[in-house]
C-alpha cells in the first residue's frame, strides 16, 4: 500500500540542522517530498539543494541573494520559484500543502515564521530554541489553540520527550514525574584555566568537542549559554517549573538526557551525538525510520562521567535561571542580549569572558514587563539588544 508523503518546508536549510535534515530526508525518498526551502546567502548550497529535491519554492534574505540563485537555478534548469524576505518566509511557512515545518533558522531571525507555521497549525520540528525562549507564552497559547504537533529537534528536548509516558499530560507532576535531568557536554572551555578563557578566539570557542554545529549555537555551548536557553526551553515544552530542571554535566554525550519519576526510576535516552537520531525521531514520528547514524558501541566508551556544573566558571547559566525565575520580558531580554553579545564576540569586538556582563547588563537595567503579544516580545528584544549594544560597545575587545 502507499501512503501519500509527508510534503516538508525546510527553513533554514543551509545550516548544520538543515543539512542534516536533508541528508535523512534524501534515504527516505518514498516518505518525504520536499515543498520549500529558506537560506539567507548561502546560494550556492541553495541552488545545489533546490537541484536536489526539486522543492517548489526557495527563500533568500536579499534580492542580490535572489538575482543569483536564479541566474544559477536557470542554468541547472531547476523549476523552483525564488522569493525573498521574512515574509516570504512566513508565506512557505504556511502553505496549505505543507504538512510539516523545520523550523531551524538561528536565533530571533526565526520567530515570525515559526509562529506562522504554528498558527497555520502545522506539524512542527522546533531547532529554532531562541523563538521558544523569546516568546515562550506567546508561541505556546498559538500551538494550543492550533492544535499543533510541537517535538523538540534540541537533543537533549527530543531525549525528554521520548523518556515522558507518550500520552503525557501537561501536568508533569501527574505524570508521577519528579526532575527533568538535562544533560550538557560542559563545552571546550570546561577544564580550562581561568587565566586562559580571557583570550579564547572564536575558532576555539566554535570547536565543540562532540557536536558538528553552527557557529552561534557553538559559542553558547561553550559559555553554557545554550544550556540556559534550553533549561528555558524545557519549561515551555514540558510546563517544568524552573526547580524541576537539574543540569548536570556529561562530557560524553552519549545520555542525551534523562526523566526521574516519583518511584525513583529515571529514564534516559542514549545514542551517538549525531543530530541526525532527533531529526529522523522528529520525521517520521511514531515511526522509526534509519537515520545513517553509527550505532552505539558502550564497550569502546568504556565509562560515561558525570558532574556538576560551576557556576562561577559559566555566569551564562545562573542568568538562564534568574530569567526563568524572573519571567515576562527577561528570558527575550536575556536571549536578545546574548545574541548581541555572541556576535561581538564573532566579529572580535568583545572577550569571550565579557560576555555574561553584557547579558547581566542588559538583564538590570531592562524594566520588567509582561509579555501576552507578539509585539510585547519585539519591544523586549529590541531593548535587550540596545541595553546589550551599548554595553558592549563601551567594552574593550579580545586582548
Ligand atoms: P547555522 O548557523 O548552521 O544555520 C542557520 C540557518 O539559518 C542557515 O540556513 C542560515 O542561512 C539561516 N539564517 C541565518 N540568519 C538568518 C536570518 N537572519 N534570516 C533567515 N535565515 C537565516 O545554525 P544551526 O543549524 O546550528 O542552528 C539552527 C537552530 O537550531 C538554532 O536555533 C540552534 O540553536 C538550533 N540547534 C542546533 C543544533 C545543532 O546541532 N546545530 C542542535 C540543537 C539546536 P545561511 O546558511 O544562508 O546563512
Ligand atoms: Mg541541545
Amino acid at each position: 500500500m502507499s501512503v501519500a508523503r509527508q510534503r516538508l518546508v525546510v527553513l533554514g536549510a543551509t545550516g548544520s540542522i538543515g543539512v542534516n535534515t536533508l541528508d535523512v530526508v534524501a534515504r527516505h525518498p518514498e516518505r518525504f517530498e520536499v515543498l520549500a526551502l529558506s537560506a539567507q546567502r548561502k546560494v550556492d548550497l541553495l541552488a545545489e539543494q533546490c537541484h536536489q529535491f526539486f522543492p517548489r519554492f526557495a527563500v533568500v534574505g536579499s534580492d542580490a541573494a535572489a538575482d543569483r540563485l536564479k541566474g544559477i537555478l536557470r542554468q541547472t534548469n531547476t523549476p523552483t520559484t525564488v522569493l525573498v524576505g521574512v515574509e516570504a518566509l512566513e508565506t512557505i511557512a504556511s502553505l496549505s500543502e505543507a504538512d510539516t515545518v523545520m523550523a531551524a533558522i538561528v536565533g530571533a531571525a526565526g520567530l515570525r515564521p515559526t509562529l506562522a507555521a504554528a498558527r497555520a497549525g502545522k506539524k512542527l520540528l522546533l531547532a529554532n530554541k531562541e523563538a521558544l525562549v523569546m516568546a515562550g507564552p506567546v508561541f505556546m497559547e498559538e500551538v494550543r489553540l492550533n492544535n499543533v504537533m510541537l517535538l523538540p529537534i534540541d537533543s537533549e528536548h527530543n531525549a525528554i520527550y521520548q523518556s515522558l509516558p507518550r500520552e503525557h499530560s501537561s501536568n508533569l507532576l501527574d505524570n508521577g514525574v519528579r526532575r527533568i535531568l538535562l544533560t550538557a557536554s560542559g563545552g571546550p572551555f570546561r577544564e580550562m584555566p581561568w587565566e586562559d578563557l580571557e583570550a579564547v578566539t572564536p575558532d576555539q570557542a566554535c570547536a565543540h568537542p562532540n557536536w558538528v554545529m553552527g557557529r552561534k549555537i557553538s559559542v553558547d555551548s561553550a559559555t553554557m549559554m545554550n544550556k540556559g536557553l534550553e533549561v528555558i526551553e524545557a519549561h515551555w515544552l514540558f510546563n517544568a517549573p524552573g526547580e524541576r530542571i537539574e543540569v548536570v554535566i556529561h562530557p560524553q554525550s552519549i545520555i542525551h538526557s534523562m526523566v526521574e519519576y516519583a518511584d525513583g526510576s529515571v529514564i534516559a535516552q542514549l545514542g551517538n551525538p549525531d543530530m541526525r537520531t532527533p531529526i529522523a525521531y522528529a520525521l517520521a514520528y511514531p515511526e522509526r525510520i534509519e537515520a545513517g547514524v553509527e550505532p552505539l558501541d558502550l564497550c569502546r566508551i568504556g565509562k560515561l562521567d558525570f558532574e556538576r556544573p560551576d557556576l562561577n566558571r559559566f555566569p551564562c547559566l545562573r542568568l538562564a535561571f534568574h530569567a526563568l525565575a524572573r519571567g515576562g520580558n527577561a528570558p527575550a531580554v536575556l536571549n536578545a542580549a546574548n545574541e548581541v553579545a555572541v556576535e561581538s564576540f564573532l566579529e572580535g569586538r568583545l572577550s569571550f569572558t565579557r560576555i555574561p556582563a553584557v547579558i547581566e547588563h542588559a538583564l538590570s537595567c531592562v524594566d520588567w514587563r509582561d509579555i501576552a503579544t507578539l509585539n510585547d516580545v519585539l519591544e523586549a528584544d529590541a531593548a535587550g539588544r540596545d541595553a546589550a549594544r551599548h554595553l558592549a560597545a563601551s567594552l574593550p575587545p579580545r586582548q
